[in-house]
């Protein structure tokens, strides 16, 4: 097995919001397909990226920290020679950015070795690995990807199949899982659907994506959505599909459609740009302004702020000019240098923006940092006013399904009321999107999605431990808590 060695210590627990990446191919080239797939999930996740594949016989793993153009080249792609592979890119905000949390990690199944790629976020980890612990299973890290394969390699079950259907009986929360076996590749989505996966055909060449955008850069076609509580199995004998676990409540993240998706995705057979779209025009119809202009923080905040314009018909502009090779800024991970990176990745257009009323929208606000940020810079490069639009409800409740968005203390609504934020944010009026006209703009029902992270509505309970964790998180920006500022532009 090939593995790159680089470890250090940590002590980190860790919450991943990723992307993950499948192929099960007739020729050997998988893993090109995966590097090209893993180029187009890279906003899921630029901590680290990693290619497993097989060729039948042993299973090769390369994976290091850094975006996947920095992590793969011609050389170290070379080597990877088989036709079932997976790859991931990592994202978190709380565990350290360290090689041994990379994925996919692997283990060995009796005598086989295995490889498992997640994208979700477990809520039962302690627990099970206090178990295995008292079976004797040691851990290298305090990932929940870490358990979920231990679960599996200790299975007493005679095959790896019915090993990792054990294991998921056994996890609880969101996980949107690859794994790969020497001859076979698994895709399982958890029964809740946290996490979007799904699957696609090239040419007879099976794919499984985190989103839609994977397939299209190699040219596959969607074919659906792998469904909640569904397993599939990809061999030489083509695909099979279970459902593995009774689904009583469906509740995909309804903040991969305001925010995490890349908009030319499609969920639910819809595109994400036009779903933001919607909700642009939402806003505009619940929460109307007189401007001159309708501006967006760029990039994610773009749609949504077309749809404004179309539904407020104030005209759009660029306002914001972003420098794309900075990373996301909420990525970056000491306070100190988010504040950095927001100036980094984004400049006004004094000419455009001088003496006009304008609509600012973007997609969300958590620490409230970059909109802080965005507004002292329009009102510097001459804005005459500022009515900033949110495309989404007030953030106040920590995500324990994958998105490791703040602890509760961290989101700038938790404990303000809308006129406090106004003032600290310093603008001239401030809206956010309701509960009700976001579903209205997603045209789904609103039981099919979970909207813990605005209304604290778990789909899935979360252990006190659990709970106490997220907010009472050391964290060293608390002493740096915002304080509610008088308005003075
Ligand atoms: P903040 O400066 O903390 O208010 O960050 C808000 C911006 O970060 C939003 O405008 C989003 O575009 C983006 N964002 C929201 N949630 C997340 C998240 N969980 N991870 C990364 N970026 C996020």
């Amino acid at each position: 097995m090939m593995t790159k060695i680089k470890f250090k210590k940590t002590g980190a627990k860790l919450s991943e919001k990723c992307g993950v990446f499948g192929v099960y191919c007739s020729n050997e080239n998988v893993a090109e397909f995966i590097f090209y797939g893993l180029q187009a999930l890279q906003h899921r996740g630029q901590e680290s990226a990693g290619i497993a594949v097989s060729d039948g016989e042993d299973i090769l793993v390369f994976k290091d920290l850094g975006l996947v153009s920095q992590v793969f080249s011609e050389q170290n792609l070379a080597p990877l020679v088989g036709s079932i592979g997976i790859g991931h890119t990592r994202y978190s905000t709380t565990g350290r950015n360290i090689w041994k949390n990379s994925q996919p990690i692997y283990r060995m199944f009796k005598d086989e070795v295995f490889a498992i790629a997640h994208n979700g976020n477990l809520t039962n980890t302690e627990e099970l690995r206090k178990e295995q612990m008292k079976r004797g299973v040691r851990f290298e890290t305090t990932t929940d990807t870490e358990v979920i394969a231990s679960l599996i390699e200790s299975s007493e079950r005679d095959n790896m199949e019915d090993a990792i259907k054990e294991a998921i009986g056994k996890i609880k929360g969101s996980y949107s899982l690859l794994i790969l076996s020497k001859d076979k590749l698994f895709a399982i989505r958890d029964p809740h659907g946290f996490r979007p996966l799904v699957l696609g055909d090239r040419e007879g060449e099976h794919i499984i994506a985190s989103e839609t955008c994977a397939l299209d850069i190699i040219d596959a076609q969607f074919i659906r959505e792998v469904d909640p509580g569904e397993i599939i199995i990809i061999d030489k004998n083509g695909l099979r599909s279970q459902m593995m676990l009774p689904v009583d409540r469906v509740s995909m993240c309804v903040f991969e459609l305001i925010y995490f998706s890349r908009p030319d995705s499609y969920l639910y057979n819809k595109n994400i740009f036009e779903i933001r779209h919607k909700m642009g025009q939402e806003l505009a119809r619940e929460c109307p302004v007189e401007a001159d202009m309708v501006i967006s923080v760029p990039d994610s905040g773009t749609p949504a702020a077309i749809g404004y314009s179309a539904g407020s018909k104030i005209p759009y502009g660029e306002g914001l000019i972003k420098n794309r090779y900075i990373g996301r800024t909420f990525i970056l991970p000491t306070q100190e240098i988010r504040e950095i990176g927001v100036k980094l990745k984004l400049n006004p257009l004094r000419d455009v923006i001088k003496g006009k009323r304008l609509v600012v929208v973007d997609d969300s606000i958590v620490r409230g940092n970059t909109s802080k940020k965005v507004v002292k810079m329009l009102y510097l490069a001459g804005a005459k006013e500022i009515h900033m639009r949110i495309s989404s409800p007030p953030l106040l409740h920590p995500c324990y399904y994958g998105i490791d968005m703040a602890t509760k203390k961290d989101f700038l609504a938790n404990h303000r009321t809308l006129e406090d934020i106004r003032k600290y944010l310093n603008v001239d009026s401030l809206k956010y999107l309701s509960i009700d006209s976001l579903v209205r703009a997603i045209g789904e029902p609103k039981d099919k999605f979970c909207f813990a992270c605005f209304n604290g509505d778990y789909p899935v309970p979360i252990p006190e431990n659990l709970q106490l964790d997220k907010y009472f998180m050391e964290n060293p920006d608390y002493e740096n808590e915002v304080k509610v500022s008088s308005n003075a532009k």
